[in-house]
């Protein structure tokens, strides 16, 4: 009946703050997933990456022997670094803003830009005002403008092994090749992250993650919360993050019931996706974007109402049939 409908989405509202924008259509459309795909940063993990390594990319000798002079990343580099994410609202401009004046104790006061703009999915350059042109990001993104560069090899070791636990690793370049830091930025997995992938798999979805960040730490993620290797996205751009969906509904098999595909992200860079997906979930803390583009929203912002809202979902029209 209509009515289990309507009973449904007022207990998600009331008892979960899942608001089910769309109303009964909405919470229909639930009711038929296949595949749930999720963003990594701040949606499996909390959006609140902090800095937990840093080291210059020059000054290594050849054979890979190294002292602490050569691994410390200057206080030029800081503040200039400082300088350009101090303009961006990405999460990870607001961690590597924080390090540099607390943890690292520059200040970049005396440093402005003259000129900045971002690149969505991989980093930001800045102009400042003593001329210096710096950019911080992705190293896909650096590997474009500087082909042939490669950091030493006692460094590399280094950024493989922040990769393997899951860490974000952003270069920084300074007039040129990326060779004045590497910084490693590490976001705690929600807690309930395991038990929601575990959740949705019980109940015969599939579980897919898509992500702008690098393939091994992407990968690293998903070992952790469970989420099998084959059809987790790396490197993924905003506008590539609707390729995901589109792929995933392509994986399914054209007979089935649950043919439709779910999305859950919270940034603005997910916008795309959220609106591309038969059922767009957002996280009530992300952005208004993304809020916008979903026609789930998860006020309270905690993962395991994914797990409900599908649960509500299912029971519903269980009871309509
Ligand atoms: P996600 O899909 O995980 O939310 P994004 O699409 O926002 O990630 O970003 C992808 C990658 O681009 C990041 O992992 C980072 O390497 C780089 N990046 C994007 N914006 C910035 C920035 N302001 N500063 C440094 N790196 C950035
Ligand atoms: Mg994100």
């Amino acid at each position: 009946t209509p009515s289990a409908v309507m009973v449904a989405t007022a207990v998600g509202a009331s008892r979960h703050g899942i608001l089910f924008k769309g109303g009964a259509e909405a919470l229909q459309a639930a009711a038929g997933l296949g595949v749930v795909l999720f963003g990594k940063t701040g949606t499996l993990t909390e959006g609140k990456p902090r800095v937990t390594g840093a080291v210059r990319l020059d000054g290594v000798a050849a054979d890979g022997a190294r002292g602490p002079a050569d691994v410390a990343v200057s206080d030029a580099t800081w503040s200039a670094l400082a300088a350009a994410e101090a303009v961006s609202e990405h999460p990870l401009a607001r961690a590597l803003v924080a390090h540099v004046r607390e943890g690292v104790g520059v200040a970049a006061d005396g440093v402005g830009i003259v000129d900045s703009e971002a690149a969505p999915g991989r980093g930001i350059v800045a102009t400042l005002t003593d001329g210096r042109v710096v950019a911080v990001g992705s190293g896909p993104w650096m590997a474009d403008s500087s082909p042939t560069w490669a950091p030493p090899p006692a460094t590399a070791a280094d950024l493989t092994a922040w990769a393997a636990r899951g860490a974000t690793v952003v270069l920084v370049s300074i007039d040129g090749t990326p060779t004045a830091a590497a910084v490693a930025i590490e976001d705690t997995l929600r807690p309930d992250a395991s038990a929601v992938v575990a959740h949705l798999t019980r109940s015969g979805m599939a579980v897919w993650m898509v992500t702008g960040d690098a393939a091994a730490t992407a990968a690293a993620v998903a070992d952790r919360v469970g989420i099998p290797p084959a059809p987790v996205v790396a490197g993924a751009l905003p506008w590539a993050k609707t390729d995901a969906v589109a792929a995933a509904r392509d994986a399914l098999p054209p007979a089935s019931r649950y043919r439709r595909v779910a999305f859950v992200g919270d940034g603005i860079n997910d916008a795309l996706a959220l609106a591309a997906a038969d059922v767009g979930v957002a996280m009530g803390a992300g952005s208004a974007a993304a809020a916008e583009s979903a026609g789930v929203v998860l006020v309270r912002s905690a993962l395991a109402d994914v797990a409900v809202a599908a649960d509500l979902a299912a029971v519903a029209s269980q009871q309509q049939q």
